[in-house]
């Protein structure tokens, strides 16, 4: 075993605090990373606060992980010392069932998170608010060198959940998408689809983003306050992506898909969601939900990324600064997503 240092919450909604713990020495097929930069997800926050159920403390969040390889273990073939390797949602998963062997490991019934869960031998997970992390190299993600190390973090868990339905649901040349809320997940949403062609709207809860929104890509932005905006964009999205966990009138969405549009919710809000039937009945739409991506696809969305130079808009931050960096995120008061510089660790 080795030390490891980071940030935990003790207990639910407790603030960040330093913490020390063990992590394992790396095994045959284990990665050791040296971890420089870990994005902050609305989803850390979600469960350091315990608002979806059964979360573990003491928690080290974090899953936007980049860093350098420090060790290897013997039978190790993808990294070699001092190599990039990105750390993303999940760390491990069956390996057996119909989800891995298709490689959407996500939706494996066995995947074992990044933090918030527990590995094969029940060991509560510690996440990327922390000064290393021990990985098989199998869940290990190669960087783009032409991207900046903290600039690239948040593709690991913003980036790649917005990639995945983007790619499932088709969107390119000609297709008219949407994305609902401009925070961490939305701005990635942005960049992606218009990297991909397609035709980019923001449907933001205010118009305070609207010079970012374009500047990002889109080539509309509007805001779901203003009902006359709303009844005039009725039937003209092929694909809604949905990145919103407050409350929202989910049929006035629903009402701006075309003919057999979809909207794919990626936002996690922590009760039920109020759907009406009409809305989708009248025009075939489909409501759908997506969670991140599995390895090969998020290795695919990396690669995409540093062929078109995408990466996310950033505040760097130390990692002091952690408890009020949720408070900022929560007010939605935040361009576009927080990464902590885990150097800042070596500072207490
Ligand atoms: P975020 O940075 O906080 O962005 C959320 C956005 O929601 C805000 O920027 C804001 O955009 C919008 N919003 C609408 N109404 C709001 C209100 N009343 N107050 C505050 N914001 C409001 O969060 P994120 O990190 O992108 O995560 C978004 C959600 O996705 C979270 O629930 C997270 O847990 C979930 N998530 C899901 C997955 C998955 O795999 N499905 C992966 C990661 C995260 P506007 O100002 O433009 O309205
Ligand atoms: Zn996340
Ligand atoms: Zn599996």
């Amino acid at each position: 075993m080795s030390k490891s240092r980071g940030y935990a919450a003790a207990a639910v909604k407790a603030p960040l605090a330093p913490f020390s713990f063990e992590r394992r020495e790396p095994r045959e097929h284990d990665v050791s990373i040296g971890i420089k930069f870990c994005g902050v997800c609305h989803s850390d926050i979600h469960q350091a606060r315990d608002e979806w159920g059964g979360s573990i403390f003491p928690m080290v969040p974090g899953h936007e992980i980049a860093g350098i390889v420090t060790a290897v273990g013997a039978k190790v073939t993808k990294f070699k010392l001092g190599d990039r390797a990105g750390v993303g949602c999940f760390v491990d998963s069956c390996r057996a069932c119909a989800q891995c062997r298709d490689g959407i490991e996500q939706y494996c019934s066995g995947t074992v998170f990044t933090y918030n869960s527990r590995d094969q031998e029940g060991t509560p997970t510690m996440g990327g608010y922390s000064d290393k992390i021990v990985v098989d190299e199998n869940y290990v993600l190669r960087l783009p060198e032409n991207l900046p190390l903290d600039a690239t973090a948040p593709l690991l868990c913003a980036g790649i959940t917005l990639y995945s339905p983007l790619m499932h649901w088709h969107a390119g040349p000609g297709s008219k998408v949407a994305i609902v809320g401009l925070g961490g997940l939305g701005h990635m949403g942005v960049k992606l689809a218009h990297a991909l062609g397609a035709e980019v709207t923001v449907l933001s809860h205010s118009m305070k983003k609207r010079e970012d929104g374009l500047r990002l890509g889109a080539d509309y932005f509007h805001t779901t306050s203003d009902a006359a905006t709303i009844a005039k964009l009725r039937g003209s999205f092929d694909l809604i992506l949905n990145t919103v966990s407050a409350p929202m009138d989910w049929n006035a969405l629903l009402s701006l898909l075309r003919v057999d549009g979809s909207m794919v919710v990626v936002g996690i809000p922590e009760g039920q969601i109020p759907i009406g039937v009409m809305a989708l009945a009248m025009g075939r739409r489909s409501i759908a939900g997506s969670a991140i991506g599995g390895i090969g696809e998020t290795q695919e969305m990396l690669d995409f990324c540093g062929a078109h130079s995408v990466t996310s808009d950033i505040e760097v931050i130390p990692i002091q600064k952690i408890n009020e960096a949720y408070e900022r995120v929560i007010r939605s008061d935040v361009r576009y997503r927080f990464v902590i510089d885990i150097a800042s660790l070596g500072a207490e």
